[in-house]
């Protein structure tokens, strides 16, 4: 080490032909890259200088990281940002991120860059390939033996032998996911320039068997704005006085929850699964930042059982080795197990594993910006002095960095932290105070993936057959176990669902067939033309977790996420499980997309839309905007076709209707004339949707279904509110699920003072998207909480969703509406449960059949109507009425579908929809979320009936179609 620094300089602009420390390696030029035969390479003392200065405690470092090579030529990330990584107060822009890569790949044929599509904002989404010269100039081969071990039904197991000795694994990195943890988008710089130009024995033996592949940033709209929010705000912040807010938005929808997009809704996640189908990495790795000091994951309880055997042993295996050696580099605070468990299958890098591959996952010590700050852990059980004696010998062996410092025990607070706690699967927790930079952060996730990949090459060719093992498995299975496929039956009445649900199977490589005749199983028969997943196909296993019913494997454990997802349940989409193994051999047709393909009979100019719950309604009705359209409020019978109560009647050239409706997927037939039901205008409403600043995800959902159905609506802040007169501008406000309780969505973002601004500058400009403010602190506040009361008494249509509906109860504007909490042992993590339709024909159920239908609990508020008089006085406004509670949920374990839902007696007959009248306007509170993220397609249509009917939705005498009767129940 000290020779070659000592050298470094001597050779640092020297470019050819330069033998040195005898190993007679040349450096060559080809073109303008320079060939990486890299003993020309000396590590760049400024670097060694910087670093160290940078890392707060010795112990933070190790051997792996604490030097860097300066290779003539190949720029490193200083010679394109001006500073190496991890610099205290740096934090880099994604272009600047791109330029760096593109540089490098420029420079050196071990890098390659591959675009895989551009974010929501425009940004190019890329892939950096990193490794030996061989691997990058052959990628495509590489590519083909990994397709082989993917699906292999293309390979004898005596070919696949053959196979695995040629591959090499495909070891994928990714970093931003949550534009917050902004570590590790800076680290992967510097990664893919070490493994690219340094000779040391690790490095290149990664090189040879490992090709290393890159997502540098997986949200990179978001690391904009939040490097600009870094850099107006957090960068001046210090230890107790900041801002109390973050920036409003990461990507254009969602924060964290790109990291729970289950059906890959969001065009970065998608485009990572594109590629992630043409590549096949046997292993993809996450990089978070949010434990003390490195988590890795190892896949805990509980887990999902359809997953492979082999995973939950690959998992603590790479984890424990990881945990071995940083312990043996003298680095404290590495641990695995008690924190996320194995259970949902939506987290971004669980593609791999539902595609028989492996997810990993670090949580790294780190802050949103790029400020050194102060920790304090406590130090409960005494645990530092075991792990420092370690270390010092592990410390001496790494080359003489010296002994981690002992914990100070002046400094240790009285809290007891968790992660400052020895546990079995915590053995050398980091305890005491000290501060925490951006480099030590580089550090820890530099050291720890540069292990990870130490097994891996070490591995190789074990990771390779447990990938072939696994994906053969999933074929095996199939015939191995109960559930033999799925049947998609032909023949339901909405059919734009089924090709919703179809289509994401697709999108996610699960082959799905189309039964070329009837089928005839011992489960059932079902038409020709039903869809039909097998489950001898390499993803086959995927295909179960998504289609089956979940069952919790043990009420007393707690999830990370979600505890259901069921795709059938969700969508209101009939899935049959099928266990007879004939569903294998029967004939069907490939499917690779199911074109929406509507049918809209006969000529005329007035057109009925039979609703049959279709989410494309609303579609419907905004394209044609300008014409008229009405509802029915009544069955009604045209030829064939039966047009359930909700179904449209347009008037209007039929050469806009038909394409229209064709193309929609949607059912309609021209009419003699207008039919003899009762009916009333579908107006085109005025949709405002309200947010608050400091809770914008989940509004984001509701944005994102909004703009994907083309409904339009304006987004609306607390200055908006406040200034009054909404009902001159709106028919519809929208509150979705936000901020956890009423008083936080009014009072939102607590003021310090200083008005916080969120807006597009010169200097500044990703700030200011989707919504700007001169102060994005203080809420909505009563004087807002009045205009929307204002609002509902002058005409206006108040929905709130899940948990916004606290606000309506708890403000006074639905006076006879309570709500309250369910009690701490109540647990439901996203649990499918029944809910009992009471008013069959109020509009908001247009297009359900049934009257028992499934929904995604939300732990939204446990609703009650006042039905007595209170204090002897009757409540003010219209009298009570049970008609208000359109839907209620029956309760108890009877009732819960898939997942879990611990003390489901809780919510036993609580309303679950309620509508209630309020001057000359409405509030209807969904104690639910009926657009939950891009999840729960068969309860969208209930808030687009809403939307859709705002001005016809009339308390139960005056409706036309009358009150329901007690059998309705
Ligand atoms: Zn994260």
């Amino acid at each position: 080490m000290f020779l070659r620094e000592s050298l470094a300089r001597l050779f640092a602009c020297l470019f050819l032909l330069v033998p040195v420390l005898g190993s007679g390696i040349l450096a060559q030029s080809t073109g303008n890259k320079a060939v990486a035969t890299a003993s020309a390479i000396q590590d760049d003392p400024d670097f060694a200088r910087a670093v160290k200065e940078w890392t707060t405690r010795p112990e933070f470092i190790s051997p792996l990281v604490d030097h860097l090579p300066k290779a003539a030529g190949i720029p490193s990330p200083k010679d394109i940002l001006g500073h190496h990584i991890g610099e205290p107060k740096k934090l880099t822009y994604y272009a600047d991120i791109l330029k760096y890569y593109r540089a490098l790949a420029a420079a050196t044929p071990r890098v390659k860059v591959v675009t895989i599509g551009k974010s929501n904002e425009g940004r190019d989404l890329v892939v950096v390939f990193v490794g030996g010269d061989e691997s990058i100039g052959n990628l495509e081969n590489y590519r083909g033996y990994l397709a082989q071990l993917a699906d292999p039904r293309t390979v004898t197991d005596a070919q696949a032998k053959d196979v695995i000795d040629k591959a090499k694994p495909i070891y994928h990195l990714s970093g931003g996911l949550h534009s917050g943890e902004v570590g590790p988008s800076e680290m992967l710089m510097e990664l893919a320039y070490r493994l690219a130009t340094e000779d040391s024995s690790l490095i290149k033996q990664i090189r040879d068997t490992v090709i290393v592949s890159i997502t540098p940033v997986a949200d990179p709209d978001g690391r904009d704005r939040n490097v600009d929010w870094y850099y107006k705000y957090g960068i001046n912040e210090t230890e107790g006085r900041t801002t109390g807010a973050g920036v409003p938005y990461w990507g254009k929808y969602v924060f964290h929850d790109d990291n729970r997009d289950i059906n890959y809704s969001q065009v970065e996640m998608r485009a990572l699964l594109d590629w992630y189908l043409q590549w096949h990495p046997p292993i993809m790795h996450d990089l978070h930042q949010a434990q003390t000091l490195l988590y890795t994951f190892s896949g805990q309880a509980p887990q999902n059982p359809n997953l492979d055997p082999i995973l939950f042993g690959e998992l603590p295996m790479i984890a424990n080795f990881e945990m071995a050696q940083m312990a043996k580099y003298g680095m404290p605070g590495v641990w695995t197990h008690g924190y996320v468990d194995m259970w949902s299958p939506g987290y971004l890098a669980f593609m791999s594993s539902n595609h028989n591959g492996m997810i990993r996952m670090y949580e790294i010590q780190g802050f949103s910006g790029a400020n050194t700050q102060k920790m304090r852990l406590g130090n409960p059980n005494g645990t530092g002095a075991n792990g420092a004696a370690g270390s010092a010998a592990a410390g001496a062996a790494a080359g003489g960095r010296g002994a981690p410092a002992q914990p100070d025990a002046a400094a240790i607070t009285a809290g007891r932290s968790n992660q400052a706690q020895r546990e079995w699967f915590r053995p050398w927790p980091a305890t005491g105070e000290f501060d925490w930079s951006l480099r030590n952060n580089t550090n820890y996730g530099e050291t720890g993936v540069l292990t990870a990949l130490q097994y891996t090459s070490a591995f190789s060719n074990v990771i390779l057959e447990n990938f072939y093992q696994k994906s053969r498995n999933s074929i095996d299975t199939g015939r191995k176990e109960a559930v033999a496929g799925y049947v998609i039956p032909a023949g339901q009445r909405d059919t734009t669902r089924v090709a919703v649900l179809v289509n994401m199977l697709r999108m996610q490589g699960i082959e799905v067939g189309r039964a070329k005749s009837e089928l005839k199983l011992k489960d059932g028969s079902f038409p020709a033309g039903s869809y039909v997943v097998k489950r001898d196909q390499p993803y086959a296993r995927l295909a179960k977790i998504l289609l089956e019913k979940q069952v919790f494997p043990d009420p007393a454990l707690r999830t990370y996420d979600d505890a259901s997802w069921t795709m059938g349940m969700m969508s209101h989409t009939e899935v049959k499980e099928i266990g007879d193994k004939a569903v294998l051999d029967v004939a069907v047709d490939p499917v690779t997309q199911v074109k929406l393909a509507g049918t809209a009979a006969g000529a005329g100019s007035i057109f009925a839309v039979a609703h049959y719950g279709s989410n494309n309604m609303i579609t419907l009705r905004f394209r044609l905007k300008d014409l008229k359209v009405q509802a029915a409020e009544k069955e009604f019978r045209q030829g064939d076709i039966t047009f359930p109560a909700g179904s449209f009647i347009i008037s209007g050239d039929a050469a806009k209707i038909r394409p229209a409706v064709e193309a929609l997927g949607l059912t309609a037939a021209a009419l003699p004339g207008a039919p003899s039901v009762p009916m009333h205008d579908l107006d085109v409403p005025r949709v405002a949707m309200y947010t608050t600043w400091g809770s914008t995800q989940d509004v984001g959902w509701v944005r994102y279904a909004f703009d994907r159905f083309e409904v339009p609506f304006d987004l609306i802040y607390k200055d908006r509110v406040r200034q009054g007169n909404l009902k001159s501008a709106y028919d519809v406000v929208i509150i979705p699920n936000q901020s956890g309780s009423a008083k936080r969505l009014v009072f939102d973002i607590e003021s310090r003072g200083t008005p916080i601004e969120y807006k597009k500058s010169e200097q500044f400009k990703y700030l200011g998207g989707y919504g700007e403010s001169d102060d994005i602190t203080g809420g909505m506040g009563i004087d807002g909480v009045a205009e929307i009361d204002k609002f509902v008494k002058a005409g206006g249509l108040l929905v709130t969703l899940g948990t916004a509906s606290f606000f309506p109860a708890e403000f006074g504007l639905t006076p006879k509406v309570d709500a309250a909490r369910t009690s701490p042992q109540f647990y439901s993590p996203g649990a499918i449960i029944d809910a009992e339709i009471l008013q069959p024909e109020h509009p908001i159920f247009y297009g359900y059949d049934r009257k028992m239908i499934p929904v995604r609990y939300a732990n939204g508020p446990l609703l009650t109507i006042q039905t007595g008089n209170t204090f002897g006085e009757p409540p003010a406004g219209p009298p009570p009425t049970p008609q208000s509670v359109l839907m209620r949920y029956p309760g108890g374990d009877d009732h819960v579908l898939s997942g879990l839902m611990r003390g489901a007696g809780e919510i036993r007959n609580r309303p679950a929809i309620i509508d209630q009248p309020s001057g000359k306007g409405r509030v209807i509170l969904f104690a639910g979320n009926p657009c939950y993220r891009w999840q729960n397609f068969g309860e969208f249509n209930m808030l687009f009936n809403t939307v859709l009917n705002f001005n016809d939705i009339r308390t139960p005498p005056e409706r036309a179609t009358g009150p329901t009767s007690p059998e309705a129940r």
